[in-house]
Parts: structure tokens; C-alpha cells; sequence
């Protein structure tokens, strides 16, 4: 299992998603941030603006490649060519969802493995929505998310 895809909606990235990345990058010979095409979700970047930001991000990490998708994450990963699913777990409420994701992806293809990797302890509160709310409500999110996509969202949450 060398290759590994990271699926998310990463709306917008944060340090706990990059330290998930990061850390993976040593342990897989590819990884692939899989950015989900939810329209059904309302989201505050457009897919294209998040494949753009986790690219700029990760840009230093060689065996880290940015690919947006939709439809079935077992779909994308035959496509790829990649045996696993990783999964950042931050608390008790993410083990319940990603237990069922799980199972449901190996009832699906059986051939495919989810492996989770434990958030860092000073990044288990960190989720997108809460960043995006702290920034809303005109907080300081230095050192919640990668320090060259804060203008960007100041930027997008001042538009709206
Ligand atoms: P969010 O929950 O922040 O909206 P996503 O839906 O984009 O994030 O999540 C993509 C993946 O990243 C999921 O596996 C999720 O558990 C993981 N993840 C999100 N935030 C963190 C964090 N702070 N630490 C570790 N993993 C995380």
C-alpha cells in the first residue's frame, strides 16, 4: 500500500489538516489530498480556490499531490491507483462518523483500507468551520491555518 489518498473538504485548509499531511508524507510514497466537489455543501472558497491553496501549500513536500474530485472516493482512488484512505481523528464524535465511512468504503472495495492518523494534542479543537467562524466574528486566526492563506480568507469572509 504505497500510495494513500487524504479526502476533504478543506474549506480551507488548517494546521491540523498540513500536520496531518505532513506527518503522512513520511510514511506513504504518495499522497494524494483529495479536495471533494460538494455542491450540496455550501462552502466559503470554490473548489478550484482550495485545490489552489493546498497546492501552494504543500508545495514543498515532493510526494504530496492536490487533485479535486466528486462522486465516489473509491472511484477516485481506482482511478489513481491508490490502496488507501487516510484519516486525521481529533475526538470521540470524529471515530464515530469515520468508523461508518470505514466500513461503508470496505463494503464497497474491500481492497481498500482507511488509515487513521491521531491529530497532535495542540490541534484537536482545530476544524475549518471554527476557523471560519472565529475569522467572521473578527478574530485573530494566526496559527490555525497556514500563514500565506490568511489574507485570502479575510479577503473571501470581507466579500461576503
Ligand atoms: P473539517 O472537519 O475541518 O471541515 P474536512 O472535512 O476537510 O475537515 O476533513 C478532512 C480530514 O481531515 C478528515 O479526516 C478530518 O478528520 C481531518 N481533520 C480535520 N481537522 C483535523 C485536525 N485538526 N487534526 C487532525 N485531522 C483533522
Amino acid at each position: 500500500m504505497k500510495k494513500a489518498i487524504f479526502p476533504g473538504s478543506f474549506d480551507p485548509i488548517t494546521n491540523g489538516h498540513l500536520d496531518i499531511i505532513k506527518r503522512t508524507s513520511k510514511v506513504f510514497e504518495e499522497l494524494i489530498v483529495g479536495v471533494l466537489v460538494n455542491p450540496e455543501k455550501v462552502s466559503l472558497f470554490t473548489v478550484d480556490e482550495r485545490v489552489e491553496q493546498i497546492k501552494n501549500v504543500v508545495k514543498n513536500l515532493p510526494n504530496v499531490r492536490v487533485k479535486k474530485f466528486s462522486g465516489l472516493l473509491i472511484e477516485l482512488m481506482n482511478k489513481e491507483g491508490a490502496g488507501v484512505i487516510l484519516k486525521g481523528l481529533r475526538s470521540i464524535s470524529d471515530f464515530e462518523y469515520e468508523f461508518q465511512m470505514a466500513s461503508l468504503n470496505n463494503k464497497l472495495d474491500p481492497s481498500k483500507e482507511t488509515v487513521f492518523m491521531m491529530t497532535k494534542a495542540k490541534y484537536c479543537y482545530l476544524s475549518s468551520s471554527s476557523v471560519k467562524q472565529v475569522a467572521m466574528l473578527g478574530g485573530c486566526i494566526k496559527g490555525l491555518v497556514p500563514e500565506q492563506i490568511i489574507p485570502d480568507i479575510i479577503r473571501k469572509i470581507n466579500s461576503k
